[in-house]
């Protein structure tokens, strides 16, 4: 115990340079706090080794703590991850990656005092649902817009303007559950709107809907089903079937599209997701998608269609409730000009993901491989490094059967040590979360931004250490 004798105190402490520096930067009661947890950790360490130690020594390893304890305490929970999965939106990792324009147009608007609900002409109170509306008519065809916190919002604000105490009629095979907990019959019950069963599981006619049509039915209600696909024996009613039927009763017709996307993918071997352009001529009265899928923008709830229902939605008392901050209509806004004026496939990250060639895949896994193999080849704890085929996924609920091919670096570790490799990577900042295939790491190169296979080293690094 005669060690504790040389622990500096918090007074010695506060002479150090190091400490000077860190009370120019913090508030000194922040870093007094910290310097106190410092040194107690480094006396309660003393206490239990017999080790005679150097005063100044002691120093520098209170210094050394107290760093880690400011570093740990002054960086917030959400962090940077680097997406090694090949799943391109997916949820766990906050979905899409914004653009440059939508990401400095954010920072304008963050910067400064803005016009959100000012009409500068009049110089009176304008709306902010005013900001991304003409946009959305124009990108997609449709009478009007209006912009809600995400799209489960979206769908309870259209239920609940068209719906509420009234009778929604919906096929069986659409009654879906969407990740995190989003259920159409639980939000049609919060909506207040009745729901009405018609078909089954695999197949709905329009005559099914049309029989269950009564005095009470206010809306036919259709939900693509994007995370999970029905094959084999079945049917269901077209976009367009519902919508003159809708239109021969009187009756609008709301679709919950999910993913929305604006830019045709055909060409790189996505075909089943309708176009939201495409869906608006289906006839459809309303549709709702997200802003943070297919789109690439930041997380909304876009709700388009017929001029009178918009205009309804707006003055719903609800509409206050799930409104959207301006950094949210920044980033939609600079979103939506790249892809009136811009060239999507080349500036929206996640569409250039999508459209990526098998040739610049296999280019990119192959620097990957170089760069990884130089530095860790030789490396006690890893077996193997090689080049592999991949098969991608879109995420965030679209194309659920669909497996787009790409191409990834394989690393296999020695003694089982995959796991505890993973665990470390998933816990360094910033992280790097990857696919396990047959007890070997994959990192899936089309979903990388640039940038990533530098830092990808120094986590392996730490994580072998
Ligand atoms: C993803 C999805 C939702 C929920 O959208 P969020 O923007 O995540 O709220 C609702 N309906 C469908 C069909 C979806 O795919």
């Amino acid at each position: 115990m005669a060690n504790l004798r040389n622990i500096p105190g918090i007074d010695e402490m506060l002479e150090q340079e190091e400490i000077k520096k860190l009370l120019s930067i913090y508030n000194r009661d922040f870093v007094l706090d910290k310097l106190r947890q410092a040194v107690d950790e480094k006396r309660q360490e003393l206490l239990k080794s017999t080790e005679d130690r150097e005063k100044q020594q002691l120093i520098y390893e209170v210094v050394e703590k107290l760093d880690n304890l400011i570093k740990l305490a002054t960086t917030g929970t959400l962090q940077r991850v680097i997406n090694g999965t090949g799943v391109v939106l997916h949820t766990n990792l906050g979905r899409a990656p914004l653009c440059t324009t939508a990401i400095k147009y954010m920072e304008e608007i963050a910067y400064n005092y803005n016009n959100l609900e000012m009409n500068m002409e009049a110089g009176l109170r304008g709306s902010r649902y005013h900001h991304v509306e003409d946009l959305l008519i124009e990108l997609t065809g449709a009478q009007a817009a209006l912009v809600v916190n995400n799209n489960a919002a979206a769908v309870m604000l259209g239920l609940s303007t068209l719906a509420k105490d009234k009778e929604v009629i919906v096929s069986r095979g659409q009654l879906i559950e969407i990740g995190g907990a989003f259920r159409i019959p639980d939000v049609m019950k919060q909506s207040g709107a009745r729901l009405i069963e018609v078909g089954t599981t695999n197949k709905t006619y329009i005559s099914d809907y049309e029989n269950a049509i009564s005095d009470e039915t206010a809306l036919l209600f259709s939900a693509h089903t994007s995370n999970y696909k029905i094959v084999g024996f079945s049917e269901e009613v077209s976009i367009e079937a519902m919508s003159s039927l809708g239109r021969a009763k009187g009756i609008p017709v709301l679709l919950d599209l999910g993913s929305g996307i604006l830019t045709d993918l055909g060409n790189w071997g996505l075909r089943d997701e309708p176009t939201v352009q495409k869906s608006v001529e289906s006839g459809a009265d309303v549709i709702t998608f997200s802003g943070d899928k297919l789109l690439g923008g930041p997380q909304a709830g876009i709700i388009i269609g017929k001029k009178e229902y918009i205009e309804a939605m707006k003055k719903n008392q609800l509409t206050r409730a799930l409104r959207v901050d301006k950094l949210t209509i920044a980033a939609l806004e600079g979103t939506l000009l790249e892809y009136l004026g811009g060239n999507p496939s080349e500036s929206i990250p996640i569409i250039k993901m999508l459209t990526r060639s098998k040739e610049e895949l296999a280019e990119k896994a192959d620097n990957l491989y170089q760069v990884l193999s130089e530095e860790f080849m030789a490396h006690e704890k890893i077996n193997k490094i090689q080049v592999v085929k991949t098969e991608d996924m879109v995420g965030g609920g679209a194309y659920p059967s669909y497996r787009i091919p790409g191409y990834g670096v394989e690393i296999s570790y020695k003694n089982q040590l995959l796991e505890k490799v993973a665990k470390k990577m998933r816990l360094t900042n910033p992280a790097l979360v990857c696919r396990r295939q047959e007890e070997k790491m994959l990192i899936s190169v089309r979903t990388l931004l640039p940038g990533d296979e530098r830092l990808i080293i120094t986590v392996m690094k730490k994580a072998l250490q």
